[in-house]
């Protein structure tokens, strides 16, 4: 047996985890312990030393890319195949529940997952249908309160009709959503979860299937386990003691998302025979890193204590920059990152974290004009861009004529003369006698209720969507996907956009037939025994999916992601940036304890995600959202002993920006040209300018440029070949 070879790597603690007999077992331990390593060698252990054949395992965590190492590991370590095996997310396990069992989820074969742009579109629509003021009840509050309810696992028919004004008019809207969604064969992702809850709960055959079948159940990052998500475990394992779960309540970063830390309190309650065992030494981090963590993670309280030591080695200290505004921060970082490459490091050991997606740009930009390939993580992702959502809703539409998301996406996109008087007719209609927009729409055309203008162009919509039905019939995959996105006339509409953007819808939709092509049923984590059109589940895994393929996942590439998709990740270098309040800890957090020791938690994550080095940086002045801020550093960096931190001052020389008049008297000793404020120059490859500002002086010299067609850029005046005009 290869038992040795399983626990051999493993400290004394570990061991004891991985090779207890079956049990309910919690382990509880800070970041890098080796928590998730332990789960691992769980399964492993199971499968060769139990004897507990691989497709008896179920092993959750939070995301795909959790969940595609777990595989590797698992199959790393036994070298057998783990298809059998089901890991996965949640999300992407409920709905292989539900696409197998559809019928007694009492949902339609060819159901289709919206994920939340779908989701609030979708209510959208129905606050116009009921005819409610979204400017009082806005969509985005009503898809937080009908989420927040699904999370807890209510229906609103579960819910009193006896609150006040505002709890009544949620009430009638999540009720009329749940019709419409019900009507549509549409499933959100809250939906995905509740419904495979209710799925196990109501049909006592197939939960006792699945109870023996599971005959070992591992949850990863047990802290961020909702209330569905617990009750569905819960569901799967009692009576049978066969829990498994790891966790850290430092690391708990989605309580605004309905997660309860107090889940660890209910396992203990609920699995009286478990056993508790606690890792304690780090395995990631150097120690300047790992006290700076421990440090920060001081400051909350209700803290469940734990001790976490490194014997790595005191390593480099964090460095700390103030940048001058957003653009120097990112000038500063990618600086950095090409020093690390040219030392022969890495790209995919480097990440650059941040509190809000909207941070990336600055960074994709800079990143981008420098030549280095990196990859974003969830933001705009890939299979959230416009024109990608579009050809996928012609797909869908295409399977599903009844899908009502899909239909509103595209009746008009390229636009073909279909007027907002008749669809508002149309939604009336559909609402009234209860049908979808395409049988709303069969309808009016059979009534010759509309123009005849208005009747063609719909009907010429109408028969896009079935020729495309019929012509993809027995094509593959990515035939039928290049077909649908060449026939839609999507490819003409963006070409007449302007030039750039266009460019790069075209090329997005390009790249849609080629993930098409590379789209693997079996790393999909959604392989589902019962025959589901290849079609249907590149259309689910689009929906699921966070990563997309943007850029090819096997190129070596920098990492951008925000903090919260960065959670049980680590890489060597790793840069924290946007360290302001108002950012970070959020704005909507200063004035909230809780809600502030979220923050805090989630920014021990964040500095427990570097091995080696860990930058933290903020900007004086920052642009976010169209407006100018001035920040405070954030509290966060005060909260990290002085002597862990070492200063970077990249502007030894306040950067005034020269005065007209001053220009002439410049001391610089090189032979470079100096620049004064307001200058027009000429760049090779970005064009016309005028100069901002300049700062540093000789080798180090940098000019701020604002460019005609490309937006202000700072450049190393030694390498820039300004020419003055
Ligand atoms: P997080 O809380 O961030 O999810 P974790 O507790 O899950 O962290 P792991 O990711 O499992 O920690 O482990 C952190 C790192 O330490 C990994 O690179 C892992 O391979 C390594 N490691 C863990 N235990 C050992 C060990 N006993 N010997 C050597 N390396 C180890
Ligand atoms: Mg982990």
């Amino acid at each position: 047996m290869d038992a040795t070879r399983i626990i051999n790597t493993l400290n004394d603690a570990q061991r004891l985890a991985v090779s207890a007999p079956a049990q309910a077992m919690l382990v509880l331990a800070g970041a890098g312990s080796g928590k998730t390593r332990v789960l691992v060698h769980r399964i492993a252990w199971h499968i060769k030393v139990n004897q507990i054949p691989p497709q008896n395992i179920l092993a959750v965590t939070f995301t795909n890319k959790a969940a595609q190492e777990m595989r590797i590991r698992v199959e790393d370590l036994l070298a057998i195949s783990t298809r059998s095996m089901w890991i996965g997310t949640f999300h992407g396990l409920a709905h292989r529940l539900l696409r197998q069992h559809s019928k007694q989820a009492k949902l339609p074969d060819n159901f289709q997952v919206m994920d939340s742009d779908d989701q609030l579109r979708l209510i959208k629509r129905l606050l116009k249908n009921l005819q409610i003021d979204d400017t009082k009840w806005p969509p985005k509050q009503v898809l937080w309160f009908i989420n927040a309810q699904k999370e807890e696992g209510i229906r609103a028919r579960h819910m009193a009709n006896n609150g006040d004004f505002f709890y009544k008019q949620m009430l009638l809207i999540y009720k009329a959503y749940e019709d419409l969604c019900e009507r549509s064969g549409l499933v959100d992702f809250a939906e995905l979860l509740l419904r495979a809850h209710e799925l196990l709960r109501d049909n006592e055959d197939l939960l006792q299937f699945y109870r023996k079948r599971f005959q070992q159940v591992l949850v990863d990052e047990f802290q961020d386990t909702n209330t569905i998500q617990y009750a569905w475990l819960r569901l799967l394992t009692e009576g049978n003691n066969n829990l498994f779960v790891v966790g850290d309540d430092d690391q708990s970063i989605y309580g605004w998302r309905g997660a309860k830390i107090e889940n660890i309190f209910s396992f203990q309650k609920h699995y009286p025979e478990h056993q508790v065992i606690k890792l304690e030494q780090n395995y990631r981090s150097t120690t300047n890193i790992l006290q700076a963590a421990n440090a920060v993670i001081a400051n909350n309280d209700n803290r469940m204590g734990k001790e976490l030591w490194s014997d790595a080695g005191e390593g480099e200290r964090l460095s700390l920059y103030t940048a001058f505004n957003e653009q120097d921060e990112a000038y500063f970082v990618v600086e950095k990152i090409r020093l690390w490459i040219k030392d022969g490091g890495l790209r995919s050991d480097i990440a650059i974290l941040y509190r809000s997606n909207a941070q990336s740009r600055q960074f994709e930009e800079r990143l981008m004009t420098t030549g280095v390939p990196y990859r974003v993580y969830g933001g705009l992702r890939f299979f959230e861009r416009m024109e990608i959502k579009n050809a996928l809703a012609y797909l869908r539409l295409s399977t599903n004529p009844h899908d009502d998301a899909s239909f509103e996406r595209i009746v008009n996109t390229p636009t073909r003369g279909i007027g907002l008087k008749t669809l508002d007719d149309m939604r009336m209609l559909a609402r009234d006698l209860q049908l979808s927009l395409w049988q709303a729409a069969q309808h009016m055309l059979a009534q010759k209720q509309l123009s005849t203008r208005a009747a063609q162009a719909l009907q010429g919509f109408m028969q896009l969507i079935m020729q495309l039905a019929t012509d993809t019939q027995g094509k593959t995959l990515d035939e039928t996907v290049k077909h649908v996105v060449e026939t839609s006339g999507l490819i003409e509409l963006y070409k007449k956009e302007k030039q750039d953007k266009g460019e790069a819808r075209v090329e997005n939709l390009e790249e849609l037939v080629n993930a098409a092509k590379l789209f693997d049923y079996d790393s999909s984590a959604l392989e589902s025994e019962v025959p589901l059109s290849e079609l249907d589940m590149f259309l689910t895994h689009a929906a699921l999916e966070a990563g997309g393929t943007q850029a090819d996942a096997s190129e070596d590439c920098v990492q951008l992601m925000t903090l919260h998709s960065a959670k049980g990740l680590e890489f060597k270098l790793v840069f924290m940036v946007g360290m302001e309040d108002g950012l970070f800890p959020s704005l909507q957090s200063v004035d909230d304890m809780s809600r502030l020791q979220e923050e805090r938690r989630l920014c021990y994550v964040g500095i427990t995600r570097a091995m080696l080095q860990l930058y933290l940086t903020h900007a004086e002045s920052r642009r976010l959202y169209g407006k100018d801020h001035y920040p405070e550093a954030s509290r966060f960096l005060k909260e990290i002993p002085t002597q862990l931190i070492q200063e970077i001052r990249m502007r030894a020389n306040v950067s005034r920006p020269y005065a007209p008049t001053s220009s002439n008297s410049s001391s610089h000793t090189t032979a470079q040209d100096t620049f004064r404020m307001g200058q027009a120059i000429r760049h090779e490859k970005f064009g016309e300018g005028v100069v901002l500002q300049t700062e540093g002086e000789g080798e180090q010299e940098r000019v701020q440029i604002n460019f005609r067609q490309v937006g202000i850029k700072w450049l190393m005046l030694a390498y820039a070949k300004l020419e003055k005009i």
